[in-house]
Protein backbone atom coordinates (compact mmCIF):
# COMPACT_ATOMS: atom_id res chain seq x y z
CA UNK A 1 0.00 0.00 0.00
CA UNK A 2 1.39 3.43 -0.92
CA UNK A 3 0.67 7.07 0.93
CA UNK A 4 1.20 9.31 -1.56
CA UNK A 5 0.97 13.28 0.34
CA UNK A 6 1.69 16.07 -2.44
CA UNK A 7 3.18 19.22 -1.08
CA UNK A 8 2.52 21.92 -3.50
CA UNK A 9 5.34 24.69 -4.12
CA UNK A 10 7.87 22.66 -1.98
CA UNK A 11 11.45 22.95 -3.54
CA UNK A 12 14.84 21.92 -1.94
CA UNK A 13 16.80 25.37 -2.34
CA UNK A 14 19.85 27.39 -0.80
CA UNK A 15 20.54 27.03 2.85
CA UNK A 16 19.87 31.05 2.85
CA UNK A 17 17.75 33.28 5.85
CA UNK A 18 15.15 33.37 3.49
CA UNK A 19 14.73 30.15 3.67
CA UNK A 20 12.18 28.99 6.17
CA UNK A 21 13.46 25.22 6.47
CA UNK A 22 16.79 26.72 7.71
CA UNK A 23 15.07 29.12 10.15
CA UNK A 24 12.52 26.75 11.77
CA UNK A 25 12.71 23.71 13.59
CA UNK A 26 10.73 21.18 11.94
CA UNK A 27 11.75 17.61 13.58
CA UNK A 28 9.24 15.55 11.84
CA UNK A 29 10.34 17.20 8.23
CA UNK A 30 13.83 16.48 9.47
CA UNK A 31 13.38 12.16 10.05
CA UNK A 32 11.83 12.19 6.55
CA UNK A 33 15.06 13.24 5.34
CA UNK A 34 17.20 11.15 7.68
CA UNK A 35 18.04 13.90 10.42
CA UNK A 36 18.29 16.51 7.52
CA UNK A 37 16.79 19.93 6.76
CA UNK A 38 15.49 19.93 3.83
CA UNK A 39 17.61 22.18 1.99
CA UNK A 40 20.09 21.64 -1.58
CA UNK A 41 22.94 20.64 0.65
CA UNK A 42 21.37 17.85 2.06
CA UNK A 43 22.66 14.32 1.34
CA UNK A 44 20.74 12.48 -0.88
CA UNK A 45 19.47 9.08 0.85
CA UNK A 46 18.85 5.64 -1.29
CA UNK A 47 18.35 3.16 1.40
CA UNK A 48 16.33 -0.11 1.12
CA UNK A 49 13.30 1.53 2.99
CA UNK A 50 14.49 5.66 2.87
CA UNK A 51 14.88 7.78 0.17
CA UNK A 52 15.30 11.20 -0.19
CA UNK A 53 16.81 12.68 -3.04
CA UNK A 54 15.91 15.91 -5.01
CA UNK A 55 14.28 15.63 -8.68
CA UNK A 56 14.27 18.30 -11.55
CA UNK A 57 11.23 20.17 -11.81
CA UNK A 58 11.62 22.28 -15.00
CA UNK A 59 10.83 19.39 -17.21
CA UNK A 60 13.47 20.56 -19.20
CA UNK A 61 11.52 23.84 -20.36
CA UNK A 62 12.19 27.64 -19.96
CA UNK A 63 10.69 29.57 -17.41
CA UNK A 64 9.37 29.29 -13.84
CA UNK A 65 7.26 25.64 -13.42
CA UNK A 66 3.74 26.32 -12.31
CA UNK A 67 1.23 23.79 -10.99
CA UNK A 68 -0.80 22.92 -13.72
CA UNK A 69 1.76 21.40 -15.76
CA UNK A 70 3.65 20.00 -13.10
CA UNK A 71 1.12 18.40 -11.24
CA UNK A 72 -0.22 16.70 -14.53
CA UNK A 73 3.39 15.87 -14.89
CA UNK A 74 3.81 14.02 -11.35
CA UNK A 75 0.39 12.61 -11.56
CA UNK A 76 0.70 10.92 -15.02
CA UNK A 77 4.43 10.27 -15.55
CA UNK A 78 4.19 12.15 -18.65
CA UNK A 79 6.03 15.42 -19.46
CA UNK A 80 2.85 17.91 -19.38
CA UNK A 81 4.76 21.19 -19.90
CA UNK A 82 6.19 19.68 -22.88
CA UNK A 83 2.65 18.67 -24.14
CA UNK A 84 1.56 21.89 -23.80
CA UNK A 85 4.72 23.84 -24.87
CA UNK A 86 5.38 25.58 -21.89
CA UNK A 87 4.72 25.92 -18.24
CA UNK A 88 1.42 26.72 -17.47
CA UNK A 89 -1.00 26.60 -14.06
CA UNK A 90 -2.37 26.59 -11.93
CA UNK A 91 -4.92 24.51 -13.57
CA UNK A 92 -4.19 22.31 -16.10
CA UNK A 93 -4.31 23.54 -19.44
CA UNK A 94 -6.65 21.95 -22.16
CA UNK A 95 -4.24 20.45 -24.10
CA UNK A 96 -3.15 18.32 -21.03
CA UNK A 97 -6.54 17.53 -19.40
CA UNK A 98 -6.96 14.41 -21.72
CA UNK A 99 -4.02 13.00 -20.37
CA UNK A 100 -4.66 13.70 -16.62
CA UNK A 101 -8.15 12.29 -17.17
CA UNK A 102 -6.99 8.68 -18.63
CA UNK A 103 -3.42 8.36 -18.01
CA UNK A 104 -3.30 9.41 -14.14
CA UNK A 105 -2.05 7.16 -11.57
CA UNK A 106 -5.73 6.64 -10.33
CA UNK A 107 -6.23 5.64 -13.94
CA UNK A 108 -3.27 3.27 -14.74
CA UNK A 109 -3.98 1.25 -11.67
CA UNK A 110 -7.42 0.86 -12.48
CA UNK A 111 -6.03 -0.18 -16.12
CA UNK A 112 -3.63 -2.18 -14.41
CA UNK A 113 -6.65 -4.04 -12.36
CA UNK A 114 -7.03 -2.71 -8.86
CA UNK A 115 -10.34 -2.17 -8.52
CA UNK A 116 -11.15 1.97 -7.92
CA UNK A 117 -12.71 1.51 -4.58
CA UNK A 118 -9.45 0.15 -3.50
CA UNK A 119 -8.44 3.80 -4.37
CA UNK A 120 -8.68 6.71 -2.54
CA UNK A 121 -8.42 10.44 -2.62
CA UNK A 122 -7.94 11.71 1.30
CA UNK A 123 -9.62 15.22 0.52
CA UNK A 124 -12.57 16.61 1.13
CA UNK A 125 -14.05 19.61 -0.88
CA UNK A 126 -16.98 21.73 -0.04
CA UNK A 127 -19.90 21.42 -2.03
CA UNK A 128 -19.16 25.15 -3.12
CA UNK A 129 -16.04 23.37 -4.78
CA UNK A 130 -18.44 21.29 -6.84
CA UNK A 131 -20.86 24.41 -7.89
CA UNK A 132 -17.66 26.47 -9.11
CA UNK A 133 -16.21 23.61 -10.96
CA UNK A 134 -19.50 22.99 -12.93
CA UNK A 135 -19.69 27.03 -13.79
CA UNK A 136 -16.02 27.20 -14.45
CA UNK A 137 -15.51 23.99 -15.83
CA UNK A 138 -12.02 23.94 -13.64
CA UNK A 139 -11.05 20.99 -12.62
CA UNK A 140 -7.69 20.61 -10.50
CA UNK A 141 -5.28 18.21 -11.77
CA UNK A 142 -5.69 15.82 -8.45
CA UNK A 143 -9.48 16.15 -8.55
CA UNK A 144 -9.92 15.53 -12.71
CA UNK A 145 -7.35 12.57 -12.02
CA UNK A 146 -9.62 11.13 -9.18
CA UNK A 147 -12.96 11.59 -10.95
CA UNK A 148 -12.09 10.40 -14.34
CA UNK A 149 -10.33 7.13 -12.88
CA UNK A 150 -13.84 6.76 -10.91
CA UNK A 151 -12.69 7.31 -7.61
CA UNK A 152 -15.12 9.37 -5.80
CA UNK A 153 -14.34 12.92 -4.21
CA UNK A 154 -14.95 13.43 -0.67
CA UNK A 155 -17.10 15.50 0.66
CA UNK A 156 -18.52 17.02 4.12
CA UNK A 157 -20.29 14.06 5.06
CA UNK A 158 -16.75 11.92 4.46
CA UNK A 159 -14.94 14.52 6.90
CA UNK A 160 -17.52 14.05 9.54
CA UNK A 161 -17.16 10.23 9.82
CA UNK A 162 -13.28 11.23 9.52
CA UNK A 163 -12.88 9.72 6.31
CA UNK A 164 -11.13 12.17 4.64
CA UNK A 165 -8.89 15.81 5.19
CA UNK A 166 -9.97 19.32 5.10
CA UNK A 167 -7.17 21.10 2.91
CA UNK A 168 -5.92 22.69 5.97
CA UNK A 169 -5.73 19.39 7.74
CA UNK A 170 -7.08 20.75 11.06
CA UNK A 171 -10.72 22.15 9.37
CA UNK A 172 -10.29 25.31 10.98
CA UNK A 173 -11.00 27.28 7.87
CA UNK A 174 -13.77 25.23 6.99
CA UNK A 175 -15.00 25.63 10.07
CA UNK A 176 -14.79 29.57 9.98
CA UNK A 177 -16.03 29.91 5.92
CA UNK A 178 -18.14 27.00 4.59
CA UNK A 179 -21.22 25.61 4.76
CA UNK A 180 -20.93 22.98 7.82
CA UNK A 181 -20.17 22.44 11.30
CA UNK A 182 -16.67 21.00 11.31
CA UNK A 183 -15.19 21.13 14.81
CA UNK A 184 -11.74 21.80 14.14
CA UNK A 185 -9.60 18.56 14.94
CA UNK A 186 -5.70 18.88 15.91
CA UNK A 187 -2.89 17.70 12.54
CA UNK A 188 -2.74 14.31 14.78
CA UNK A 189 -6.26 13.72 14.44
CA UNK A 190 -5.78 14.14 10.75
CA UNK A 191 -3.06 12.13 10.33
CA UNK A 192 -4.25 9.38 12.27
CA UNK A 193 -7.84 9.14 9.89
CA UNK A 194 -5.18 9.24 6.99
CA UNK A 195 -3.56 6.53 8.11
CA UNK A 196 -7.24 4.97 8.84
CA UNK A 197 -7.34 5.24 4.82
CA UNK A 198 -4.06 4.22 4.20
CA UNK A 199 -5.06 0.79 5.97
CA UNK A 200 -7.97 -0.15 3.76
CA UNK A 201 -6.93 1.36 0.43
CA UNK A 202 -4.20 -0.25 -2.15
CA UNK A 203 -3.43 3.62 -2.69
CA UNK A 204 -4.44 6.87 -1.44
CA UNK A 205 -3.79 10.43 -2.48
CA UNK A 206 -3.39 13.84 0.10
CA UNK A 207 -2.89 17.08 -1.50
CA UNK A 208 -1.51 20.04 0.45
CA UNK A 209 -1.68 23.90 -0.92
CA UNK A 210 -0.85 25.69 1.83
CA UNK A 211 2.82 25.80 1.28
CA UNK A 212 2.30 27.14 -1.83
CA UNK A 213 0.06 29.65 -0.98
CA UNK A 214 2.59 30.49 1.93
CA UNK A 215 5.20 31.03 -0.35
CA UNK A 216 3.45 33.61 -2.62
CA UNK A 217 2.79 35.70 0.49
CA UNK A 218 6.01 35.37 1.81
CA UNK A 219 5.32 35.83 4.73
CA UNK A 220 7.39 34.40 7.59
CA UNK A 221 4.97 33.52 10.27
CA UNK A 222 2.20 32.45 8.07
CA UNK A 223 5.55 30.02 6.23
CA UNK A 224 6.30 29.13 9.46
CA UNK A 225 2.37 28.25 11.09
CA UNK A 226 2.07 26.29 7.81
CA UNK A 227 5.08 24.30 8.26
CA UNK A 228 4.72 23.98 11.83
CA UNK A 229 1.61 22.24 11.28
CA UNK A 230 2.44 20.29 8.62
CA UNK A 231 5.61 18.95 11.23
CA UNK A 232 2.98 17.94 13.83
CA UNK A 233 0.84 16.10 11.23
CA UNK A 234 4.13 13.97 9.70
CA UNK A 235 5.10 13.76 13.23
CA UNK A 236 1.71 11.60 13.87
CA UNK A 237 1.51 10.31 10.34
CA UNK A 238 4.62 8.29 11.04
CA UNK A 239 3.59 6.63 14.17
CA UNK A 240 0.21 6.11 12.47
CA UNK A 241 1.21 4.40 9.26
CA UNK A 242 0.91 0.86 8.95
CA UNK A 243 4.20 -0.44 9.00
CA UNK A 244 3.78 -2.23 5.54
CA UNK A 245 2.65 1.30 4.52
CA UNK A 246 5.13 3.27 1.79
CA UNK A 247 4.95 6.63 2.73
CA UNK A 248 6.04 8.74 -0.97
CA UNK A 249 6.38 12.55 -0.67
CA UNK A 250 6.62 15.25 -3.29
CA UNK A 251 6.14 18.64 -4.95
CA UNK A 252 5.72 20.45 -8.37
CA UNK A 253 7.77 23.50 -8.14
CA UNK A 254 9.71 24.87 -5.52
CA UNK A 255 8.06 28.12 -3.93
CA UNK A 256 7.63 28.54 -0.19
CA UNK A 257 11.95 27.52 0.39
CA UNK A 258 12.62 31.03 -0.70
CA UNK A 259 10.31 34.05 0.68
CA UNK A 260 12.74 36.31 -0.55
CA UNK A 261 10.71 35.81 -3.93
CA UNK A 262 7.02 35.88 -5.11
CA UNK A 263 7.06 33.01 -7.72
CA UNK A 264 7.95 29.72 -7.85
CA UNK A 265 11.73 28.76 -8.36
CA UNK A 266 13.42 26.43 -10.45
CA UNK A 267 14.66 24.52 -7.91
CA UNK A 268 14.45 21.05 -7.38
CA UNK A 269 12.08 19.41 -5.04
CA UNK A 270 11.87 16.67 -2.97
CA UNK A 271 11.20 12.92 -3.93
CA UNK A 272 10.79 10.97 -0.30
CA UNK A 273 9.94 7.17 0.05
CA UNK A 274 9.63 5.79 3.43
CA UNK A 275 9.00 2.43 3.96
CA UNK A 276 8.98 -1.24 2.22
CA UNK A 277 9.21 -0.64 -1.76
CA UNK A 278 10.96 2.40 -1.49
CA UNK A 279 14.01 1.94 -3.25
CA UNK A 280 11.87 1.74 -6.32
CA UNK A 281 12.35 5.18 -6.24
CA UNK A 282 15.68 5.85 -5.85
CA UNK A 283 17.19 6.25 -9.22
CA UNK A 284 13.75 8.59 -9.92
CA UNK A 285 14.93 11.89 -11.88
CA UNK A 286 12.06 14.03 -12.36
CA UNK A 287 8.38 14.73 -11.54
CA UNK A 288 7.73 12.43 -14.30
CA UNK A 289 9.72 9.34 -12.77
CA UNK A 290 7.14 9.11 -9.78
CA UNK A 291 4.17 7.32 -11.43
CA UNK A 292 6.26 5.03 -13.22
CA UNK A 293 7.48 3.76 -9.33
CA UNK A 294 3.96 4.22 -7.85
CA UNK A 295 2.74 1.36 -10.48
CA UNK A 296 6.23 -0.59 -10.30
CA UNK A 297 5.84 -0.95 -6.67
CA UNK A 298 1.73 -1.78 -7.01
CA UNK A 299 1.27 -3.90 -9.95
CA UNK A 300 4.95 -5.74 -10.27
CA UNK A 301 5.94 -8.04 -7.58
CA UNK A 302 9.44 -8.37 -8.58
CA UNK A 303 9.23 -4.80 -7.86
ZN1 LIG B 1 1.86 28.79 -6.93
Amino acid sequence: MILLVFLDGVGLGPATAANPFVTLDLPAFERLAGGQRWTADATPIREPEHVFIPIDATLGLEGLPQSGTGQAALFTGENAAAVHGRHFGPYPPTTVRPLVAERSVFARLVAAGIEADRLAFANAYPDRFFRFVEKRGRWTATTLAAHSAGVRLRRAADLAARRALPADLTGETWHALIDIDQKPQSEADAARALAALVADHAFVLHEYYLTDKAGHSQDAARAADVLTSLDRFFEALLDALPPEALLVLSSDHGNIEDLATKSHTRHPVPLIAHGPGAHAFAEAGSLTDVTPAILRVLTDADA
